[in-house]
């Protein structure tokens, strides 16, 4: 089986020992990659999300001309709190060929490859460039990256392929679903509870909105999957979180619950939210009948775009091509990917590690799969140093 080199190893654990859960800054390892950069001669440029705390990175390596390939990966990881992990997250521990830390396979083993593979990208005479873009707060519904999308539209050289290094055990996704977020508010009125009548109880109501969020997980799983490529095979609606109420015996005034839909790609995802509203509005009249300051009020928190396939794109062949491949797969999960094709970007999703193993106590990326991704860009290498005597179809724009 294939070693990954010790450069990859090093890099891994570099980026390993900072603690870039999203809830904190990442300027240290963001930092600690421009350092490494510079030292090779290559410039990069901060793109801010949040001014003091939270940056994106832009770096090209190669010619700026169109026509290169973005390596898209991010730099903060999920939090280690509450679970049992067998070493310290935060430092890389080899064991049976694999590489156990936070972060390892979600996706700093893609960043670690990427970096190491530098000097070869400096040395291979590349006509087109490859671009090294890393984002911030990707885990908490990929906003860090929009400030540095709008900015490669911007200032780039429109690349021909963008490539979203999440674990994909190096398979090549060109589709996945949307995922969008809401967080639904029910403001009752308090009362004894001896005196229901004199109360709204917004527990009560949200429990008639979870009934209607139900009836439609239950449609949403009938109507399937028209593309018959997910799993699982339909958009699916859940609640995540609630909270309401402070005593037995009291009319509870407040309830709030998190809930989630994860559309399948090109369906309408503002069916979801509208039947939500629709059924809001049917209960509203009774509690602003008791008092006009009861009500429902619901906001997306999160819209994260899906990756909708786009058969034969620049990505796609280029990813197949690179993997040796020639199958193209979709995942259930939300990725920068959406956001990248959204921009106008030819975008697929091609990283080393599992997602299995992605946000749980011991993450871990096999060493043969970091050697896999660093064939991939070895290959990329030779293509970006080739000359395109004529593309399959120009670029979207
Ligand atoms: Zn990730």
């Amino acid at each position: 089986m294939a070693d990954c080199s010790m450069l990859t190893r090093e890099l891994l654990a570099q980026l390993v020992s900072f603690d870039t859960t999203s809830r904190n800054p990442n300027l240290d390892l963001i930092a600690f990659i421009e350092d490494y950069l510079a030292r090779h001669g290559v410039a990069s440029t901060r793109i801010d999300y949040e001014a003091g705390a939270k940056t994106n990175l832009l770096a090209t390596i190669g010619p700026a001309v169109s026509g290169g390939t973005v390596l898209s990966g991010h730099t903060d990881v999920v939090p280690v709190d509450g679970q049992d992990w067998t070493s310290d997250p935060f430092v890389l521990d080899e064991r049976d060929g694999r590489l156990y830390g936070r972060g390892s396979a979600d996706m700093k083993g893609f960043v670690a490859v990427a970096l190491a593979m530098v000097p070869q990208f400096l040395a291979a005479g590349l006509k087109r460039p490859v671009h090294l873009a890393f984002s911030c707060d990707e885990e908490v519904g990929c906003l860090g990256v929009r400030p540095l999308i709008r900015h490669m539209a911007a200032h780039l050289p429109r690349p021909a392929a963008v490539i979203i290094g999440e674990p994909t055990s190096m398979r090549v996704v060109n589709a996945h679903k949307a995922v969008h977020t809401y967080e639904t508010g029910v403001t009752g009125i308090e009362a004894h509870s001896s005196s229901t009548h004199k109360g709204v109880n917004a527990i009560m109501v949200a429990g008639e909105l979870l009934a209607e969020i139900n009836r439609l997980a239950a449609e949403m799983r009938e109507r399937g999957d028209p593309t018959g490529r997910f799993d699982p095979p339909f958009t699916s609606v859940h609640v995540g979180t609630i909270s309401g109420g402070t005593a037995e015996n009291i009319v509870p005034r407040t309830c709030i619950f998190n809930w989630e839909a994860r559309f399948i790609p090109d369906t309408d995802t503002e069916e979801v939210p509208a039947r939500i509203a629709a059924r809001a509005a049917e209960l509203e009249p009774a509690m602003y009948a008791v008092s006009p300051d009861a009500g429902i009020a619901t906001r997306r928190t999160v819209e994260v775009p899906g990756l909708a396939s786009s058969e034969g794109s620049e990505a796609e062949t280029l990813a197949l091509a690179l993997t040796r491949s020639n199958g193209t797969g979709a995942v259930s999960y939300g990725t920068e990917g959406g956001l990248f094709q959204q921009a106008g970007y030819p975008t697929v999703v091609c990283g080393p590690g599992s997602i299995d193993q992605a946000h749980k106590p011991d993450e871990y990326v096999d060493v043969t799969q970091l050697a896999a991704c660093e064939a991939f860009m070895q290959r990329l290498a030779r293509a970006m140093a080739t000359i395109r005597t004529g593309s399959p179809r120009p670029a979207a724009s």
